[in-house]
């Protein structure tokens, strides 16, 4: 099912559909990394590729540049708790949430900027009993706000403590280790989607599921608020990829291009639109059909497009609708072990 002969037959161009307002080229594409045979080619220009246009790490990156530069606390200041640094942290992660979740949200849903073009689902964000105020919006931004970014700034704080104390391996200087210091952004990347595979197979099993992970899957269309609308417990697995950073020497860029690509990431592939358009030119990649269908169909797509564990687990959905019916029946196989 996944070679190419027959990836080539079963080809969908991008478009509409009877399920989709709009779904990206069919089967969905993988990154290149992990295939066999290895495609080198492919794979370096899918990881340089990345960085040679206005992808959502460019902006992660921008992000934590501008943060580390001009905002971040000096490493000596954090070695004691104190609540001038951890305020100024919890102070720059809520800027940076709200700045862009606001900036998508308005844009594509309030003043509808590019209408319905490149929206995934046809619906708009929900007015429904289901959500905390029943009000979708509002609902994903409450949880983002009050136990998201409180969360994801928690952690940070802790590791800038532990890291300005000496207690686990830093990187005084990049160009102690200037190969590592660059390696690592790729290595992160990889680390997040591993990291992210294994903790939400983890919050699907069933217990977990009904009492953690369903408020995200309250969230069927989506919008850029939806990405960290969580539970207080996901939240507290979801940002625990920093652990990496407590064994691996890392350079406090790192640690906040890191985390930013957490939390930043979360709202653009959440953002219900796979572009920004911009006076009808495709600025920015922004959602992820891969995730979208996991919000659609549930158990298939745990993972992200990095590394092919959903591929190598059997809960890839392509977006075909052969993939459909293989996830329905292996749903029910799920459904039918309890
Ligand atoms: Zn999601
Ligand atoms: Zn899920």
């Amino acid at each position: 099912m996944t070679d190419a002969k027959n990836d080539d037959a079963r080809r969908v161009p991008a478009g509409k559909s009877r399920v989709w307002n709009y779904h990206p080229a069919l089967p969905i594409s993988m990154s290149p990394v992990f295939d066999l045979p290895p495609k080198p080619r492919a794979a370096l220009s899918w990881l340089l590729g990345t960085w040679l246009r206005l992808t959502p790490p460019v902006s992660h990156m921008f992000f934590a540049v501008m943060a580390y530069a001009f905002l971040w606390p000096a490493m000596p200041a954090m070695q004691e708790f104190s609540w001038g640094w951890i305020a100024q942290i919890c102070a720059i992660n809520f800027g940076a949430t709200v700045l862009l979740a606001s900036a998508l949200h308005l844009y594509l849903f309030v003043y509808s900027q590019q209408d319905m073009r490149l929206k995934f689902d046809i619906r708009p964000m929900e007015k429904s009993p289901r959500f905390t105020f029943s009000n979708q919006t509002w609902d994903n931004i409450f949880w983002t706000l009050v136990s998201g970014v409180p969360i994801w700034s928690a952690w940070m704080v802790l590791y800038f403590w532990v890291g300005a104390n000496g207690w686990v391996p830093t990187m005084g200087s990049i160009s102690a280790a200037p190969f590592w210091f660059v390696a690592f952004f790729f290595i992160i990347r990889f680390w997040q989607s591993f990291h992210f595979y294994w903790i939400h197979r983890l919050i699907h099993i069933p217990w977990l599921f009904k009492n953690v992970h369903h408020l995200h899957h309250r969230n069927i269309s989506v919008g850029p608020w939806s990405g960290l609308a969580m539970h207080p417990g996901e939240h507290l697995l979801y940002y625990s990829g920093i652990l990496i950073h407590f064994v691996l020497p890392s350079h406090p860029l790192h640690v906040i291009f890191h985390m930013f690509a957490l939390n930043l990431g979360a709202v653009y592939s959440h953002s219900g639109f796979d572009k920004v358009l911009v006076r009808n030119r495709e600025t920015i990649k922004a959602g992820s059909f891969h995730h979208q269908l996991h919000h659609k169909y549930f158990e298939c797509n745990y993972g992200s497009e990095e590394i092919p564990l959903d591929r190598w687990f059997g809960s890839f959905h392509d977006g075909t609708e052969a993939a459909t019916t293989y996830i329905r029946a292996r749903k029910k196989r799920l459904a039918a072990k309890g």
